[in-house]
Formats: C-alpha cells, structure tokens, sequence
C-alpha cells in the first residue's frame, strides 16, 4: 500500500469504516449499506478507483446501478471522506478526513500510485490568494503527476 504512509487514516478497514460512520452522522450523512460498500473499496483499492471498477466489484448487489454509485460517491466527497482526481477520471478514499485540509495528490505516472501529502503550509498560502480575490473556495484538489521514490529509482 504505497499511500498509507502519507496519511493520518487509521491501518485497520474495521476502524476506518467506524471513524467514518461516526464522521458521517457528526456532519449530517449516513453511512448507508451501498455507500459503505463503495467506502469499503475505495479503502481497499492500491490506487485511484474509476466508477465502473467499483460497479464491477458491486456485480451482485441489486442497488448497485451505475446512478447510485455515482450518487454514492458524491456522497462520499460531500462528507470528505473521499477526493476526485479529475485527471484520472477517479477516486481515492481521503487519507486525512478528521481535519480539514485542501488535498494535494502526488501521482506516479508509472505505477498509478496516488499519495496524499499534508502541504500545510503550501495550502495555507493558496487559500490566502484565493481569498485576497474575493473567491469563495469550496473545495481544493491539486494534482501533482510524475515518478514515485519506486519507480523513479
Ligand atoms: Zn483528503
Ligand atoms: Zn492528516
Ligand atoms: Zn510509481
């Protein structure tokens, strides 16, 4: 799992889905059954998950339209508890979701490896710009493509 080590989530699946259900009702979701599922394997997935792979992986399940896991999804980035890398055309579960931040993704071109960097400082003076032109920011997800440690050495 190359991104564990970037991110402040708890190792275990148990935990993260617990962490998460608690997030969830504190601002104002629930954790239904298919949008666990989904939380599910975007936790377990090596790298960025595209919609249909995630579809494929929910075959059997009867609400496991294409509309519903879109709607899933959204869910999951509403709640913060997952980011879209637009680039990729898919999704990660977020590795830093008990405290807000703007994520910024490093992106191995190679190996598909998608890490989650804290970039505190960085992101605190993005937002001071943003803010200095009267933007309102609602979300923030920046990507950085190139090599990984793995592949670059
Ligand atoms: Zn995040
Ligand atoms: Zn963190
Ligand atoms: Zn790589």
């Amino acid at each position: 799992m190359a991104q564990a080590h970037l991110a402040c989530a708890p190792d275990s699946l148990a935990d993260s889905l617990k962490e998460a259900e608690t997030l969830c009702s504190q601002r104002g979701g629930k954790l239904t059954p298919l949008r666990r599922k989904v939380l599910t394997l975007l936790l377990e997935s090596e790298g960025p998950a595209k919609a249909y792979d995630l579809l494929e992986h929910l075959g059997d399940d009867g609400a496991a339209k294409p509309p519903s896991v879109y709607r899933s999804l959204d869910f999951l980035l509403e709640m913060g508890l997952a980011h879209k890398i637009e680039s990729l055309n898919a999704y990660v579960a977020c590795g830093h979701w008990k405290h807000g931040h703007a994520a910024v993704f490093l992106i191995c071109d190679k190996c598909g490896m998608a890490g989650e960097l804290h970039a505190h400082d960085s992101v605190k003076k993005l937002t001071q710009e943003v803010e200095s032109v009267n933007f309102q920011m609602r979300s923030a997800v920046i990507e950085i493509r190139g090599l990984c440690e793995a592949c670059a050495g």
